[in-house]
This record gives structure tokens, C-alpha cells and sequence, in this order.
């Protein structure tokens, strides 16, 4: 018997391999400016014809080749980037396996100029199904311009595969993206069938973001930054209340290469939680650095995937990051009145409104407390958290709407006699409906309460700053050693909110003080409902502990369903409901309120 194994010839393995790295148009998009970056450029133009089905060039100014390098650049394996097995735990490149550009040549008719800034002349190769046609010299500026013409010419299988090529440009814009993000620092352009779609110019991150995605993105990010001893993360999250309905801008990067990440993906996710509505998705633009030895280099060029070797340590601190900024983002605009002219724009504009606000200057008697007459009957576990808590008043909302302009020399008890008309009404003493310029507002009072307390709270244990209520007979609670190991852990954060509490004895705790909004609610049964949520949610971040925390006691705290409550009362629930940060999702990421517009229904 003859020997039957052969040495595929280099062309048909290059078309073997061009397989799994050039799948379309926009892989050799990607290739071409990934090595154009690798080269250095500040300057990168793509021009693309048909989708990149019958034309891509990739212009650049960078290092530019030598005519030897110019040559052997379109063989497999033949790369500038690595030159021993250690270079592969130092990656900083896009590319390191020499492997595009022969792929790429097997597939398509390539043409490549280049110059080095120390050359007079460049140098011109064309390639066509890896076989060199032509190399000439010509003149040109230092830098290199490759031009891939009609894809996969000699592989029609590929070719018919390809979709349409509205399709294909979407892929191409993809790439385009993911490369153009993370080099804020470089101008990119990218003209499609003579019509320019992006000019991108040099800038930072934030305008980059705006020049991929449009200058309304100005007011909607949110920055991250995040050092570890191993780990630093960079970048922006999209605020809660633009989160969109359908998964948008989500781009995580590991020293600047687009991952997809599922469990990364999910510690962001997990941190918005309370913040955005089940049914819409969290932005961002996040950059991961890492040491390179930190992740496994094995990386698939086509493939998105990435293995961190400690990727739960990723997790936590990617997590701690998006907490930080979301929190920092829904405190500070409440402590800081500066701030809230920006918080009644963002208001108003989440309600779609066309122009900015004006802040209505109404004096309110921050003295003044509306329960000292009231003669209803209530439930009274809550009251404490209707005293006006704002010195400054953020904004009559009814007035955003163009409602009751008479008010604004009025005091809230001249306002209170004024409204000889019922303004608010409970129906199923459980939703507070009002009206607003466009229609009615329906609101549901449990839910409202709860984002108005989650946020008191939040500011609170920020603060330090809960008020307290002596308890006259104190009661005792009585643990098992775990829990009340695990109630000590909680006491400084307990106290923030109010709660004033004593070791008795090593399982023992005397409540001696209470949270004033929690007077005449069992106190004996809140802390251990928030004993509970803290076995399940159990974490060591802080941030994630206050949020939880708040969200317990937001929700044990809050006024229920089936609850009767005075026009006065509504109208301070409706009022708080509209001066917080994120008015229209309650903490468990249901909506508080619809707005029904009247000429919607009557047509
Ligand atoms: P890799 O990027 O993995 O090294 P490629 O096949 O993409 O492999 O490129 C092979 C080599 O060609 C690179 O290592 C680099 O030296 C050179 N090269 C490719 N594109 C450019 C460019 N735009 N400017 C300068 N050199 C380039
Ligand atoms: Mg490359």
C-alpha cells in the first residue's frame, strides 16, 4: 500500500482557515482595523462598497511595512506581534496570531500599499487567492491601505450564505463600534457607497459615545471607575431611567477587546436591579483591564469570549463599581439643591416634555404639619414620613403640567383651603388618581411609597442620619446565636436608620429606639424581616447591603393596599413620590404610576 496522507498546499489550507476567521464582510472589517490600530495609526478611514460584499479598504497613517514585510505579511503565521511562547501571557495587541491577512488574501483580491516614514517610496503587492500578482513601487503618504475586492470570489458556497446587505452593514457597523469605542483617542471615519455614516473625531470616551450614538447621550451616562489591586474598571452606564426595552448599548471590553460575558453581564445587571423595569435592559460601555497573564490569551480571533482566571473577583468589584455610580448618582441630586434644576430636566423629560423646566418658586412652611388637624381616621405607623422633608421646595410637579398657575404666592395651607374641588381621589383605597394637563395620573400608593422610602433610606445610612424614636417599654428580641451574630454585624448600619438597640445577653437585643417612621409598627417582627433579607442577599460589598437594607425596610415600612388615606395625604405622598430621583419605578422594579392621556381615549 502507498502512503495516503498529503501536505495540504498553503493555498487550500489559507482557504481552510479563512473559514472559521473571515465568516463575512465585517470579520475582515474587524482584521483590518485591529492591525491598523496595532500599527499605531491615529488616523483610520473605512470605506465600504455593496456591504463590503465587493469592496472594504482600510486607510491608516501608522508604522506602515518594509517591502520584505509587505511580502510576508500574507503568510499564515507571520506576524510582528509575538516571537516566542512567554509573548503570549503579555498580549497587548488586537492580533498576535498572524493569521488574518493570509486569510483574508485566500478568499478575496487584496491589494496593500505601504510606507514607512523612513522610506521614500512605498510599495504595492496584490494578492489574489494567495497568489502574488503584482508588486510594484509607488508614492505615497507613510502609512498602509489595504482594499479586499469581491469577497470570497473564489468560494460561492460563502458568497450565497452571505444575508442582505442591509444585514451585512449592520454587522459592519457592529465591528465598527466595538473597535472605535475603546480608542476614543483616534479619528475614525466610515463611508459607505460614497455617503460618510460616521466622523468620528479624537476626543475622550464620553464623546465618542456621543459620535457613535448621538449627542443626547450627554445627559443620560453615568461614569464608572473602579481600581483593585488586579482590576480596573472604566467607563459608563447608561442611567435607569433610559434603560431601553431592547437590548441596546451593552459593550464590555477586556483591556480594550470586545467581550460578551454572561456572568459578567450579569453583575450589572444585578446592581441596577431595583432601578430599571423587568422588562428593559441596562446600557453600558465598560472597560475590564486586567494584567494579560490574568486572562487565558486562547482567544478565538472570531470568537468574543474570554476566561478570566479569577473572573468571581471581576464580578464583585464590576458590581461594587455600577453600585457606586448608580448610588452616587441617586444621592448627591437629592442633598444638593444645585443639582435639582437638572433633576426637574431630567423629569421632565422622562415624562417627554419639550422644553426645560423652570423650578416654580412656591414658600413652603417647613414647620407646617398637616396632621396637626387632621381629624381622619388612619393607619398612624407611617405619618412620621409625611413631614415635608424638603427645605426647598423641587418643584410643584401639578405645575410642570400647566395646572393651577394661581398657586405659586401660596402657602401649602392656604393651598390646602383653596382646593374647594377634590383634586385627588383613592379608588379601592389603593390607587390615588389625579389629574395632569394631558389626562389623569394613576398612582399606586404602596408601590410610590416604597420608592420614597428606599430612597429616605438610601440617604440616610449614607448620612448617618436617621431620627429616632424612644421606645417606652422596650421590647426584647431573642435570637439564635447565628442571627444574633449576624444582627451585631448590622447594628451600625441599624443605627444610621434610627433603630437604638442593646446586648442584653449574647443572644438577647433590647429594642430601646425605633426608626420614627416605624413608631406603632412591631418592631420585634421588622428586624426580623430584615434579618431575614439579609441571610438571603447575604454579601460583603457595602453599598449592596444599604441597598438591601433600604429595600426592606421600604417595603415592610410602606403604606399598604386597602389603606384609606385624606386628600392631604395623598397629595404629600403624590408630591414626595415626584421629588425623588427615580419617581416612576418602586424598588421592585414595578411601575408607580401610568398616565392616561384623555386624547388617546377620545378620539
Ligand atoms: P496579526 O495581526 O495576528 O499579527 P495579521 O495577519 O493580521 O496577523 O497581520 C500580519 C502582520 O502584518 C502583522 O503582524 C503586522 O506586522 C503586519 N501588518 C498588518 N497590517 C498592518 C498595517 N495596517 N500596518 C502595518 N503593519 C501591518
Ligand atoms: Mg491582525
Amino acid at each position: 500500500m502507498l502512503d495516503i496522507i498529503k501536505l495540504l498546499p498553503d493555498s487550500v489550507a489559507n482557504q481552510i482557515a479563512a473559514g472559521e476567521v473571515i465568516q463575512r464582510p465585517a470579520s475582515a472589517v474587524k482584521e483590518l482595523m485591529e492591525n491598523a490600530l496595532d500599527a499605531g495609526a491615529t488616523q483610520i478611514d473605512l470605506v465600504v462598497k455593496d456591504a463590503g460584499k465587493s469592496m472594504i479598504m482600510v486607510v491608516d497613517n501608522g508604522c506602515g511595512m518594509s517591502e520584505t514585510d509587505a511580502r510576508l505579511c500574507f503568510e499564515r503565521h507571520a506576524t510582528s506581534k509575538i516571537s516566542k511562547a512567554e509573548d503570549l501571557f503579555s498580549i497587548r495587541t488586537m492580533g498576535f496570531r498572524g493569521e488574518a491577512l493570509a486569510s483574508i488574501a485566500a478568499i478575496a483580491q487584496v491589494e496593500l500599499k505601504t510606507r514607512r516614514k523612513e522610506d521614500e517610496v512605498g510599495v504595492k503587492i496584490v494578492n489574489e487567492g494567495s497568489v502574488v500578482k503584482e508588486q510594484t513601487l509607488v508614492p505615497m503618504q507613510p502609512g498602509t491601505t489595504f482594499t479586499v475586492k469581491n469577497l470570497f470570489f473564489n468560494v460561492p458556497a460563502r458568497r450565497n450564505f452571505l444575508k442582505s446587505p442591509q444585514a451585512e452593514m449592520r454587522h459592519i457597523i457592529e465591528e465598527f463600534t466595538r473597535v472605535t469605542l475603546m480608542h476614543p483617542e483616534i479619528g475614525f471615519t466610515l463611508n459607505s457607497d460614497g455617503k460618510e455614516v460616521y466622523h468620528l473625531y479624537p476626543g475622550n470616551l464620553k464623546q465618542r459615545i456621543m459620535g457613535l450614538f448621538g449627542s443626547n447621550y450627554e445627559e443620560k451616562l453615568l461614569p464608572v471607575r473602579q481600581e483593585a489591586e488586579r482590576v480596573r474598571i472604566d467607563g459608563y452606564i447608561v442611567k435607569a431611567e433610559y434603560a431601553k426595552k431592547t437590548r441596546g448599548e451593552q459593550y464590555f471590553f477586556v483591556n480594550k477587546r470586545f467581550i460578551k460575558h454572561a456572568y459578567l453581564h450579569h453583575a450589572i445587571e444585578n446592581a441596577f436591579m431595583e432601578m430599571i423595569p423587568k422588562d428593559s435592559f441596562p446600557g453600558y460601555f465598560l472597560n475590564i483591564e486586567v494584567d494579560p497573564a490574568d486572562i487565558d490569551i486562547n482567544i478565538h480571533p472570531t470568537k468574543t469570549e474570554v476566561n478570566f482566571l479569577d473572573v468571581k473577583l471581576v464580578y464583585a468589584i464590576l458590581h461594587a463599581a455600577v453600585r457606586k455610580a448608580i448610588g452616587q448618582h441617586n444621592l448627591s441630586p437629592m442633598i444638593d439643591f444645585d443639582e435639582s434644576a437638572d433633576l426637574n430636566n431630567d423629569f421632565g423629560k422622562a415624562m417627554g416634555m419639550a422644553s426645560p423646566l423652570a423650578i416654580p418658586n412656591i414658600p413652603i412652611d417647613p414647620n407646617f404639619n398637616p396632621f396637626r388637624k387632621e381629624s381622619a381616621p388612619r393607619e398612624s405607623h407611617w405619618e412620621g414620613s409625611y413631614q415635608p422633608q424638603r427645605k426647598e421646595p423641587v418643584g410643584d410637579w401639578r405645575l410642570l403640567y400647566g395646572e393651577r398657575t394661581d398657586l405659586p404666592s401660596e402657602t401649602l395651607v392656604q393651598k390646602e383651603e383653596a382646593k374647594s374641588n377634590c383634586q385627588y381621589l383613592q379608588v379601592n383605597q389603593s390607587y390615588i388618581v389625579t389629574p395632569v394637563k394631558s389626562g389623569l395620573i394613576v398612582i399606586d400608593q404602596n408601590l410610590a411609597h416604597s420608592r420614597i422610602l428606599f430612597e429616605k433610606y438610601l440617604k440616610e445610612l449614607e448620612n448617618h442620619s436617621g431620627a429616632s424614636q424612644q421606645e417606652l417599654f422596650p421590647q426584647a428580641l431573642s435570637l439564635n446565636v447565628n442571627d444574633a451574630s449576624l444582627l451585631k454585624e448590622m447594628l451600625p448600619e441599624l443605627e444610621n436608620l434610627g433603630f437604638v438597640l442593646e446586648q442584653a445577653n449574647p443572644t438577647t437585643f433590647m429594642i430601646n429606639g425605633t426608626p420614627s417612621d416605624a413608631s406603632g409598627c412591631d418592631a420585634v417582627a421588622l428586624l426580623e424581616q430584615v434579618l431575614d433579607n439579609y441571610k438571603i442577599n447575604r454579601t460583603d460589598l457595602q453599598l449592596d447591603r444599604k441597598l438591601n437594607l433600604a429595600k426592606t425596610m421600604a417595603a415592610q415600612l410602606s403604606i399598604k393596599a386597602q389603606t384609606r388615606l385624606s386628600e392631604m395625604e395623598m397629595q404629600n405622598l403624590v408630591d414626595q413620590l415626584f421629588a425623588c430621583n427615580v419617581a416612576e419605578i418602586a424598588p421592585n422594579g414595578k411601575k408607580t404610576y401610568v398616565i392616561l392621556n384623555m386624547e388617546d381615549y377620545f378620539k
